[in-house]
């Protein structure tokens, strides 16, 4: 956990700062560990070169990767990533993501699972988003408004600009910082807000105000560039201004508590002010419609969080009432499917099958909304058991080709696994082999292929894939481990003469690698 990494002290003081996860604001000067880093002494203005805030942000990501709410969730991920790689093209477009920028940071997007509202942007181009949020927003455009508002902070070098005026603390103490103030953005509870205020009374009100007036200006930075990001990448402005209203309410009702994204992005009365302009300039509009697909994936979420059991019942319920004929198609999709993962989740699977059949005839949903229907489909199968039907409902010829996605190929994978076949195994890590070599970095694929190779009785490959998934979530000293553990099974295979023309190459992979990864963490040792 985040909390773990800070003493109880300093994470109370990130308490009382509020949290502004996107603009790292220390208040106080943290009584530093001077000794603590031997990167380059950060004076006061100078440029942060992008190297130095990446390895910062890979710091902060690897406590993410290893935090027990930090999710993978492919359905929910391909629906983030839909949004963000069309916000990424629009911001390149504009020339406000330049090559160089693109190349050095990672543009990341981890799902955290939390049911509080919120999105943050971590140094290095990494960036968070709480379930709460996803299930909060009524349309891809409100969302798309958001994670344009985080990409503006990276890319406009918000976060840079404010380590050169923290810089005499060293950039890994200002990591040390933000995971204490993620950490108290989510623990952060009605009493601890309230000896915050009782805090900043007590004399930091003046330090605590003349970091606010900067942030204030970021802020309304990052609403002028990602408003454009966001309209130049086909979203409607609608749903930067109904987000706005909703951020608004909240903030009215002092509803910090689900809100932690109003602590971090406080409603200023220039960001209102601009706001209201913005919407001035449009012809006035209906809000956006929430689409079938959106109200699926926002359930999902909602169900993610594990709310608990009473939550589940109404989720389910809602799905019975005498009102539900009347509701609107996304409405009736966004229940159903909300009532079959509860059931799914609480393994009663025949009430789950039945609200999974009202889904499916429902008649004209939009195609990925039927691609949706279908995963979930898969997932009933495979979670009760029958993981031949899952392969079958995914395999390529049931499924169009340009649907062929992270998502299906992940379940398509898993559900191999699951019918314990070696030949659907041994199917299964070659199709994941093609999905690694295009995108190295996906830790999840790393640990399904090993899975596969488990279920062929392929131990040499089995570790070397369990070892680039803790390398790919940036954890060196557990990779290393497995990485040695290989190499030590290469060389008993080689004595008893068991190792084949393919596995002597593969063990100089695994040779090379180790190297490599001793490399990379003598620096992250470096580092700390
Ligand atoms: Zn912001």
């Amino acid at each position: 956990m985040f909390s773990s990494l800070l003493p109880p002290r300093l994470l109370h003081r990130m308490g009382v700062l509020g949290v502004c996860v996107a603009l790292l604001l220390p208040v106080a000067p943290v009584q530093a560990q001077a000794n603590n880093s031997r990167l380059p002494n950060l004076g006061d203005g100078a440029e942060v070169p992008l190297g130095v805030e990446r390895r910062l942000g890979e710091s902060i990501a690897r406590e993410i990767y290893r935090d027990p709410d930090y999710l993978d969730d492919p359905v929910l991920g391909d629906y983030l990533q839909s949004i963000w790689q069309t916000l990424l093209a629009s911001a390149r477009q504009r020339g406000e993501l330049t090559p160089e920028l693109e190349q050095q940071f990672a543009w990341e997007v981890a799902l955290i699972r939390d049911r509080s509202i919120n999105a943050f942007a971590l140094p290095g181009g990494y960036l968070g988003v709480h379930l709460g949020l996803i299930s909060a927003v009524s349309s891809a455009d409100e969302l798309a408004s958001v994670l344009a508002h985080e990409l503006s902070h990276v890319t406009q070098r918000h976060i840079a600009r404010m380590i050169s005026q923290q810089g005499k603390q060293g950039p890994m103490v200002m990591g040390a910082m933000i995971l204490g103030m993620l950490a108290a953005s989510r623990t952060a509870s009605a009493s601890s807000m309230s000896a915050a205020n009782a805090a900043i009374m007590g004399g930091q009100a003046v330090a605590v105000q003349s970091q606010l007036n900067f942030s204030r200006d970021m802020e309304r930075e990052a609403d002028r560039v990602g408003y454009g990001v966001m309209t130049g990448a086909g979203f409607e402005p609608q749903g930067f201004v109904t987000m706005f209203e909703k951020l608004q309410q909240a903030s009215r009702l002092n509803d910090n508590g689900s809100f932690p994204y109003l602590r971090s992005h406080p409603m200023t009365t220039a960001r209102i002010a601009d706001a209201q302009a913005r919407q001035q300039l449009l012809p006035p509009r209906a809000p956006v419609a929430t689409s079938p697909t959106h109200a699926m994936m926002s359930a999902r979420a909602q169900v993610l969080v594990k709310p608990g059991v009473d939550v589940f019942r109404s989720i389910a319920a809602q799905a019975n009432t005498t009102t539900f004929a009347s509701a609107t198609k996304a409405k009736q999709a966004g229940l159903l499917y909300g009532a079959t993962m509860a059931e799914l989740d609480q393994r009663n699977f025949v009430a789950a099958r039945q609200y999974l059949l009202r889904l499916q005839s429902l008649s004209g949903l939009e195609l990925s909304a039927v691609r949706v229907v279908r995963l979930l489909t898969a997932e009933l199968a495979l979670t009760a058991g029958d993981a031949s039907q899952a392969v079958s409902l995914l395999e390529p010829k049931a499924v169009l080709p340009s649907a062929a996605d992270r998502a299906t190929r992940m379940l398509l994978a898993r559900s191999r696994v699951g019918t314990q076949k070696p030949l659907q195994g041994q199917t299964a890590a070659s199709e994941l082999t093609v999905w690694l070599n295009q995108h190295p970095r996906d830790a999840s694929a790393w640990l399904l292929q090993a899975s596969a190779y488990e279920l062929q009785g392929d131990g040499l490959r089995a570790i070397r894939a369990q070892a680039e998934a803790r390398a790919m979530e940036l954890d060196y000293g557990a990779a290393l481990d497995r990485f040695k553990a290989a190499q030590l099974l290469a060389y008993q295979m080689t004595r008893e003469g068991s190792l084949d023309r393919a596995g002597h190459m593969e063990a100089s992979i695994i040779d090379a690698r180790l190297r490599e990864l001793e490399k990379l963490r003598r620096e992250q040792t470096l580092e700390r």
